[in-house]
């Protein structure tokens, strides 16, 4: 790709996500599958292209549509994340938090797609995880994603630079 393409390309990108956190008043579900269809499918861009930046930005999106809308991705978007990105990803960190801790687990046993077994065993493990460590008396930080820093969902260069309050 053309460097000048590549910043054509980079520039629609982030103009995107500036668009997409300024929603209006727009509240209702399909708005939000949208959104979240839309934000996963950059931070998967931003994965291939080997682009830090631009899944960090993705994910203050997510964060924003989560606390907009208290919603999380619909099922087709979390298979999406779990084929496409490794275990340890962000937007996997992100979108289980988002299912056990602010959705507590409802939504779960419904319309669930079982082709994704990687999540379905995973979220047990997560949520035996929490309740164990309560059990035990160990503080878990139970919070919804909106109210963590946004840098526990970002990546940073070890010993580099986070994100100053106002990046996120
Ligand atoms: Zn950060």
């Amino acid at each position: 790709m053309a460097p000048a393409v590549f910043d054509d390309y980079l520039h629609w990108v982030y103009r995107g996500v500036t668009v997409v956190r300024d929603r209006g008043d727009r509240s209702d579900d399909n708005f939000s599958n949208h959104m979240w269809a839309y934000l996963v499918a950059l931070w998967i861009a931003g994965d291939q292209l080997g682009d830090t930046a631009l899944r960090n930005a993705a994910i203050n999106s997510m964060r924003a549509t989560e606390k907009d809308f208290g919603r999380g991705p619909y099922y087709d978007e979390v298979n999406k994340a779990w084929e496409r990105t490794p275990p340890l990803s962000t937007l996997r960190r992100l979108i289980m938090d988002i299912y056990v801790i602010l959705l507590n687990n409802k939504y779960l046993h419904t319309q669930w797609d079982s082709s994704n077994q990687e999540f379905l065993k995973e979220h047990p493990q997560r949520t035996f995880e929490i309740t164990r460590a309560t059990i035990k008396g160990v503080k878990v930080d139970v919070s919804s994603p909106h109210q963590r820093s946004a840098c526990h969902y970002h990546e940073h260069k070890e010993g580099g630079p986070a994100c100053g309050p106002t990046d996120a």
